[in-house]
């Protein structure tokens, strides 16, 4: 990529800003995740320089040497999907989890911050689309859901998280953004949660201005704002 980091962000920070008067947002309530899965430990280190500090990565094998060199740096997402037997990995090190998706994994999820005597605030993916390719709960099996796992106190159910399919012309992913959007009202209107949950985490480099438009308060942010460097 030609343009330097300091000029991706500043243009995806314009962007952004439109993106919230074209859909009646404050852009405070829009926050960036700058994923770094795919680049190095120097370019995440500059990433935490320029003064983003929301880092999202969607799997430990990739994040651990960053996150032992930076951790205490940034606040961390795991935006993934997460294996039963990575909680033990990344417990106590990622703020928020955005890929809770499963009973099983709620409940080792508690367990291990049970023994951690830590609270974990975890976002529940849903998947809108429908697309069988995607992680995800039925949007009409969430409310169950949400009663299954308030027996879990350690988790702190902050809000939900979607992917929308690539389309060419992003206005095609509306609909997926918009429906997350109503479901989090819809499920804040039955009282399923100890709060009422505020976070929506949605968008990704191709489609952040339609899900912004639509009322997302994380946008995870990888190719547009930090690049996608070559494996070395
Ligand atoms: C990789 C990834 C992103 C960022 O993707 P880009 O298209 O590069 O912005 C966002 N969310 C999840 C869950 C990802 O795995």
């Amino acid at each position: 990529m030609s343009s330097t980091l300091q000029e991706r962000i500043a243009e995806v920070s314009r962007r952004i800003e439109r993106a919230c008067v074209k859909g009646g947002r404050d852009t405070r309530d829009v926050k960036i995740i700058a994923v770094t899965k795919y680049v190095s430990l120097e370019t995440t280190s500059a990433v935490l320089a320029s003064g983003l500090r929301d880092i999202g990565e969607n799997r430990w094998q990739n994040a651990e040497s960053k996150w032992e060199a930076l951790g205490s740096q940034g606040i961390w997402h795991f935006i993934g999907h997460l294996q039963t037997n990575k909680v033990k990995d990344i417990i106590g090190k990622f703020q928020y989890i955005h890929s809770l998706d499963r009973l099983s994994l709620a409940r080792e999820l508690h367990r291990k911050a049970e023994v951690a005597g830590l609270d974990v605030n975890v976002l529940l993916q849903v998947n809108i689309s429908g697309e069988e390719t995607k992680f995800g709960l039925n949007p009409d099996g969430v409310p169950d859901f949400l009663q299954e796992i308030s027996k879990f106190d350690r988790l702190k159910v902050i809000g939900l998280m979607t992917m929308a399919p690539h389309e060419e012309d992003p206005e095609f992913t509306r609909p997926v953004f918009r429906g997350l959007r109503e479901l989090r009202d819809k499920l804040n209107g039955l009282g399923l949660t100890a709060e009422p949950m505020t976070e929506l985490s949605m968008g990704m480099s191709n489609d952040f201005e339609v899900a912004i438009e639509e009322g997302a308060t994380w946008v995870r942010l990888g190719t547009v704002l930090v690049g996608h460097e070559e494996e070395s």
